[in-house]
């Protein structure tokens, strides 16, 4: 890692803490740009899976010419998974990815600041924690910084960058040339409840939800009214059921608790379908039915 007269710094090898979902999605992104890769995770398994989804993914590529053999094969040769925190000591930055519970993430970065370098960046990945107060409790607030990474990773092209109160400008700049690397756009969020994406897409959601309820369209009605009246390529309740139901009504509870304002509350039957263990596609049923291959709507 060198330092530049701003304080800016040459990442080089990228840490990623979480081989879950988003860690390998992440891990992917990052290791096919070109950088050194170490993804940690508590859970052996978990990063045995992580490498089969990204061989998976990559190997998939190459079968659409998006990609050659031989970039996948370098890219995979530059991921390292592994269990020991301590391998993250040659990072230049480290993305945390780590299951959404403030407590773990604190107790991960008990662990990981006292043998990062003292310069180098440390990145979350929460959709709905304070980076203020997570950076707070860390060695380093000012090279602390929100990057949230949209799923799925290799898909989507945007990450929002979100500030702490203490975040100094060469950590914002180092972050964003960073995500620029990973050909992806970058918007930058201050850090308030939900940032942008999920600020506006999750009361949407909520608002077609509540059209349901308040019987103004079906299921089949709403869908296709947003797919062919505003040209969004996945209606919002199929949106929903792909994000998850329970993810949905976490993020209304998040914005209801942390804004105090009415119009977030979330609907009744956002609740109830979590309530019944609906929550959408990855419990084979939500607004939509999946169980037997073509979806049906349960309303
Ligand atoms: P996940 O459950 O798929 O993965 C979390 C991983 O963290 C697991 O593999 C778990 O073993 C690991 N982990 C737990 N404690 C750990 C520790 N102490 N050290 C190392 N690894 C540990 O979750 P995910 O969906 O990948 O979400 C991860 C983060 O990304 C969360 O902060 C979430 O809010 C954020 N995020 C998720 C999405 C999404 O759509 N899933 C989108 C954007 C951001």
């Amino acid at each position: 890692m060198s330092e530049s007269k701003d304080g800016e710094v040459t990442i080089k090898e990228v840490g990623v803490i979480g081989a879950g979902h988003m860690g390998s999605g992440i891990a992917q992104a990052v290791a096919i740009a070109g950088y050194n890769v170490i993804l940690v995770d508590v859970d052996e398994e978990r990063t045995q899976a992580a490498l089969a989804t990204i061989n998976g993914n990559m190997a998939r590529q190459v079968s659409r010419s998006t990609i050659t053999e031989d970039d996948m094969n370098e890219a995979i040769g530059r991921i390292t998974i592994t269990t020991e925190i301590d391998s993250l000591k040659i990072a230049d930055i480290v993305v945390e990815a780590a299951t959404e519970d403030e407590d773990i993430k604190q107790a991960i970065y008990t662990d990981v600041c006292p043998i990062m370098k003292p310069g180098a960046i440390l990145a979350s990945n929460t959709s709905t924690i304070s980076i203020t107060r997570l950076a707070a409790k860390t060695d380093r607030p000012d090279k602390f910084i929100g990057m949230h990474f949209m799923n799925p990773v290799p898909v989507m092209e945007l990450v929002e960058l979100i500030r702490g109160i203490a975040t100094e400008d060469a950590t914002y700049h180092t972050a964003k040339d960073f995500v620029k690397t990973l050909h992806k756009y970058t918007a930058v969020s201050e850090d308030f409840p939900a940032f942008i994406v999920h600020r506006i897409m999750i009361p949407m959601i909520n608002e077609a939800i509540y059209t349901l309820y308040e019987g103004v369209g079906t299921v089949e009605a709403i869908d296709t009214a947003m797919c062919y009246g505003a040209h969004h390529p996945m209606g919002p309740l199929e949106l929903a059921d792909f994000i998850g139901l329970d993810v949905c009504l976490g993020i209304m509870q998040k914005l209801y608790e942390g804004l105090a304002d009415p119009k977030y509350r979330p609907c009744p039957l956002l609740v109830k379908y979590v309530e019944a263990g609906w929550v959408g596609q990855k419990a084979g049923r939500g607004f939509y039915d999946y169980r037997d291959g073509t979806p049906v709507p349960t309303r």
